[in-house]
């Protein structure tokens, strides 16, 4: 069997001349988004607040040989976000893809989540989003279309306890999705979600794993096997999900495949989610 993660089902090229923006794409899913893009002949500009985070992924793509540039915002700081996007479109004359990809997340029980916390988070997810896909839409139109790709999550479609910020956030950026594919359809500015299912990237290992006194069971707190036992028991097709599992989608709506594909919110989870009925997921033993 061919191994989607050694072979690329995309022709070589399908990108190329295309120019890319990626918030949060410098590290875990978000890099692994950028990379797929790269190489498929894009250019690619990784942005997040971490000048470490972003250079040293546009220096991994580099030398490798494709294109890509790193920017350092905060997408909650809307001024920043449209310099970003009128620094970009200066430099290279278009903006074919808006990745959304940025976001924030640790677990809180609600009783007592600090407005800043919820603040925070909320912003980072769902104002960014915003940010984001209002300085792109000028670029877009003016050009005759583009594609918008927001990340989202599964988290929202039950109950997910200690998670109220996040899954508030990402329903909105569910919401949002629709929205801007009705209203932005005229301009040809696709805009769809994907819902990743579980990727142990190394930002979630840290934000998912609850304080001790959180009440929360530990999700990747402990070894190997437990990833393996909730693989086999709790994702029906039976491993963790890879960024590139993601980028995969990204790549299919960035090419001439998604032309007719917009307000869709496409989940990408073996299965995860749709198996759990009343039960909470990772870590719930
Ligand atoms: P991650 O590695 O922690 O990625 C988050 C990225 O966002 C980082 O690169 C971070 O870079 C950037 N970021 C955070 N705050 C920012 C801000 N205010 N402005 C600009 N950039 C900011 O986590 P990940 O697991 O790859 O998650 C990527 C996306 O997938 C997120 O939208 C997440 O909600 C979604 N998701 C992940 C999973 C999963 O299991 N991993 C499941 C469902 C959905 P800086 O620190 O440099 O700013």
């Amino acid at each position: 069997m061919i191994d989607p993660h050694q072979v690329s089902v995309f022709r070589p090229g399908l990108l190329d001349g295309q120019v890319v923006f990626i918030t949060g794409g410098g590290t875990g899913i978000g890099f692994g988004i950028s990379e797929l893009l790269a190489e498929l002949g894009a250019h690619v500009v990784i942005a997040s607040r971490k000048a470490d985070h972003v250079e040293h992924a546009v220096q991994t793509l580099a030398a490798r040989g494709h294109r890509a540039s790193a920017a350092v915002l905060d997408v909650r700081n809307a001024e920043q976000v449209k310099a970003v996007v009128q620094e970009i479109a200066d430099r290279h004359g278009r903006i074919d893809v808006l990745v959304n990809n940025a976001a924030g997340n640790f677990y809180a029980p609600s009783a007592t989540l600090s407005p800043n916390a919820w603040k925070s988070v909320v912003e980072i997810d769902l104002y960014g989003t915003f940010h984001c896909s209002q300085a792109v839409y000028p670029v877009m139109a003016a050009q005759g279309g583009g594609r918008i790709v927001s990340t989202s999550m599964t988290l929202h479609y039950r109950g997910w306890p200690l998670m109220a910020h996040a899954t508030a956030a990402k329903a909105g950026v569910d919401a949002l999705t629709r929205t801007l594919a009705v209203e932005w359809a005229p301009q040809r500015i696709r805009v769809n979600a994907i819902a990743p299912g579980p990727i142990p990237t190394e930002g979630v290992k840290k934000a998912f794993t609850p304080p001790a006194d959180s009440g929360a069971a530990d999700v990747f707190a402990t070894a190997e096997e437990k990833m393996a036992e909730y693989a086999r028991t709790g994702i029906p097709l039976g491993r963790w999900g890879t960024p590139r599992d993601i980028a995969n989608m990204v790549a299919f709506l960035a090419s001439p495949a998604g032309d007719w594909i917009t307000g869709a919110i496409f989940v990408v989870d073996g299965g995860e989610w749709l198996s759990k009925g009343g039960r909470q997921g990772m870590g719930d033993g």
